[in-house]
């Protein structure tokens, strides 16, 4: 219980980190950005080198949704409640993810449960679903799948995302939900550090099993 408390007492500053150093980040890039505009529109640069200039500010852009995408909700204390269909969810999260996973050659599969019900913050719940999904679909080669679902057990509610990817090792699994821990080539490592956060601001959490070579099943666990 203390080093649990110890945990997400320290998630809870990095999370307050992130969101300040967020804010400060935003500011300059949005300078850089409008002067590379400024640029774009000037006489004196031929048009064979404005190439470069689209390319930074499509490097800022890209930049701003990582910052977005995994800092900014950090930041969300506004700590909205409801009860959530489970199912409908998934099925929702389902379709957004599916191009993404289309252009992987990754199956995202939804297996029929019952109808289950859960409280908390959506926003926070579906980014939580979201970062772990999309590594799934990221870390499982072309024709694998990637499996939804839900179930009621000892008055928790489990959702279960399962992927038949490159699985993880033991050392692997001790770093996830450090910030920064990533082996992607273009990754943040910041994904599962805000959903770990998000799930424990709402009395949930997050246990992962894997087997390299076989696959990964994360199971995001809320009190019911
Ligand atoms: P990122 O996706 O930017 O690397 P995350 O915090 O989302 O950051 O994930 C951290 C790391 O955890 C990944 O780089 C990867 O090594 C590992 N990981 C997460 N999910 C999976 C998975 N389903 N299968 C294999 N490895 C995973
Ligand atoms: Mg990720």
């Amino acid at each position: 219980l203390n080093f649990r408390l110890q945990q997400s007492e320290m998630l809870h500053s990095v999370g307050q980190l992130a969101a300040s150093v967020t804010h400060e980040v935003r500011n300059p890039m949005a300078v850089a950005r409008g002067f590379m505009q400024i640029f774009q529109k000037e006489k004196y640069i031929p048009e064979d080198k404005k190439i470069f200039l689209t390319m930074m500010i499509e490097e800022i852009d890209r930049a701003q949704m990582i910052i977005s995408d995994y800092l900014s909700l950090v930041k969300t204390n506004s700590s909205r409640i409801e009860r959530l269909n489970v199912s409908e969810l998934i099925s929702s999260l389902r379709s957004v993810m599916f191009p993404y996973a289309l252009l992987k050659g990754v199956d995202l599969v939804q297996k029929p449960g019952d109808v289950i019900h859960v409280v908390g913050d959506p926003v926070k719940i579906k980014q939580i679903l979201m970062n772990i999904i999309k590594n799934g679909i990221e870390a499982t080669p072309e024709g694998g799948t990637v499996m939804l679902s839900a179930f009621i057990e000892d008055k928790e509610v489990i959702i279960n995302i399962s992927d038949t990817g490159i699985g993880m090792g033991r050392e692997q699994l001790k770093m996830l939900g450090n910030p920064f821990f990533s082996t992607k080539t273009s990754g943040t490592g910041l994904g599962l550090m805000a959903s770990y956060r998000m799930a424990a601001e709402m009395n949930g959490r997050i246990e992962a099993a894997s087997e390299i070579g076989k696959g990964t099943h994360f199971k995001i666990v809320f009190p019911k």
